[in-house]
């Protein structure tokens, strides 16, 4: 299996290659060059399989370069009931006559992130050895929330790597900033940027763009590298719990294999819908998509209508992990429709950067109908759903979850739908606390709490205990300083 650049600009790579490069250097992403299709046999014995062993039968597909053993050892370090609170790692249940909840937070951090990061490391480290790189690999994390606490989970005493996370001072909820400034570890780093998101973002962007800098990393055998979602080795991993989901629907007896069902999943970057379609063109039987977004509705619009509009108002929201204007892997998806024209692909991504807006045309929207509805939900749907799901089922659906039920039931084709939940209700327990109760918290550990009292469970182990964890982090940077506390670091 190879590797090629959504924009045509890039040679064929193998796996490890790709998964050490990231993104592709001259802009675009690596994508497979074909799709490996299971047989129907082998998807239905999925049904009486472990996820790891699920796990196992995706990855042989995709990382030829990697030895059976090699992709063995890399799934136990992930995929065990130490890193995962629940033994099937993503369990789905069953709430109302036609949709089904698969939890993809029994991670660490409670968020669905863990799936992919909890195992990246090790793709990482493997493709390393394999390419006989010596270096020391450097990740740099520009963080809203999830994402930064994600890493440094998956990345903490892994030989041979540092990660530095950089979050906005103000820009996440004390539960967030807590959970990273207490991560132990000894090749973890947490700075707080006196700027928001985006400042954070463009001061690494900077570091990676500063030639200089690079050149002196050389020297000393560092490579700087990244951990977001448009590397193959954050992707690939999303692809099993679509074929584990179903798998599980099968062996409880929800539906007989070969039925086709629809997944609705609430979208940001579109890596976790995109590798569900990854795993329909394998042969999943999955007849429709519903992506759906909060109130930044740009892919709503784009399913829509055909034309990408970036140039709108950014709102935040109470589902902050879905704020965001540009789905970086939509790259992937509009690649795998125009047949692989890389040439098209960089003509409207050109298009996007200079004046904010692509079209796809007639043919490909045609094409996009039948397989994803796009929908969105509005802040306050997202709260009503909370509170309606609650009182007629006493499911407690955190906010990104909520705007996918939302989208789940406006879309509804009659077929049983999976709403995949990207995170524990703990984790944005004041949202979910105010929407059910209306009452709102100063203490957001309170919050927590009262999260525990209503859904009948325990506390999140991510969240459990965080108040009284130690504080290891409280360096606050202004944005100019970011580079400089880097080489500070790294003793440059
Ligand atoms: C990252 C994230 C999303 C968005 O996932 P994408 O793969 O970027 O579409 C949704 N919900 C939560 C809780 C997340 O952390």
């Amino acid at each position: 299996m190879n590797y090629l650049s959504t924009r045509g600009n890039y040679k064929k790579v193998t796996a490890a290659e790709a998964i050490k490069t990231g993104m592709v250097p001259s802009g675009g992403l690596f994508v497979p060059e074909t799709f490996p299709k299971f047989t129907a046999e082998e998807i239905k014995a999925m049904a009486n399989m472990s996820y790891q062993e699920k796990a196992e039968m995706v990855f042989s597909k995709y990382l030829t370069d990697f030895t059976a053993d090699e992709i063995k050892k890399c799934i136990n370090g992930a995929y065990n009931t130490v890193n995962f609170t629940n033994d099937k790692i993503a369990p789905v249940v069953k709430n109302g006559d036609n949709f089904y909840i698969l939890e993809l937070w029994h991670g660490p951090t409670a968020a669905f992130k863990d799936m992919a990061l909890q195992i990246m490391p090790y793709f990482l480290t493997t493709s390393k050895a394999k390419l006989n790189d010596k270096s020391e690999t450097v990740i740099l994390v520009a963080t809203s929330g999830d994402t930064g606490k994600a890493a440094l989970e998956g990345f903490k005493n892994i030989d041979g790597i540092k990660i530095v996370v950089f979050y906005p001072v103000d820009g996440v909820s004390e539960v967030q900033k807590l959970q990273m400034a207490t991560t132990e570890g000894n090749n973890t780093n947490v700075i707080a940027v006196e700027g928001n998101f985006d400042d954070c973002q463009t001061a690494v962007k900077n570091i990676f763009a500063d030639r200089e800098l690079k050149a002196k990393l050389i020297e000393k055998g560092i490579e700087l590298s990244s951990a977001n979602s448009i590397n193959w080795g954050r992707l690939l991993p999303q692809v099993v719990y679509y074929f584990h989901a179903y798998g599980e629907m099968v062996r409880t007896g929800e539906i007989t294999f070969g039925t086709e069902i629809d997944f609705c999943v609430p979208t940001g970057n579109f890596g976790n819908i995109l590798a569900g379609y990854y795993a329909k063109k394998m042969g999943l039987p999955v007849k429709k998509f519903i992506c759906s977004s909060n109130k930044n509705n740009v892919l709503a619009d784009f399913f829509a209508t055909g034309k990408y509009d970036r140039k709108r108002e950014f709102h935040k929201t109470m589902s902050p992990s879905m704020d965001i204007l540009i789905s970086s892997n939509l790259e992937r998806f509009l690649f795998d429709l125009t047949g692989g024209n890389g040439e098209l692909i960089s003509k409207w991504y050109d298009e996007l950067a200079l004046k904010g807006e692509f079209s796809v045309g007639e043919d490909i929207k045609k094409v996009m109908d039948e397989v994803i509805t796009g929908d969105y939900c509005s802040e306050e749907e997202t709260e009503k759903t909370i509170k309606e799901i609650y009182e007629s089922t006493g499911y407690v659906l955190d906010t990104h979850t909520a705007v996918a039920y939302k989208s789940a039931k406006a879309k509804f084709e009659g077929r049983k739908v999976v709403i995949d939940s990207t995170a524990s209700p703990y984790k944005f327990s004041n949202s979910v606390v105010k929407a059910i109760t209306g009452k709102e918290h100063k203490d957001e550990f309170e919050a927590v709490k009262e999260v525990s009292l209503l859904s009948k469970t325990e506390i999140h182990r991510a969240l459990d205990g965080l108040k009284e964890k130690k504080v290891i982090y409280n360096r606050v940077v202004k944005k100019s300083e970011v580079e400089a506390s880097v080489k500070n670091i790294l003793k440059l």
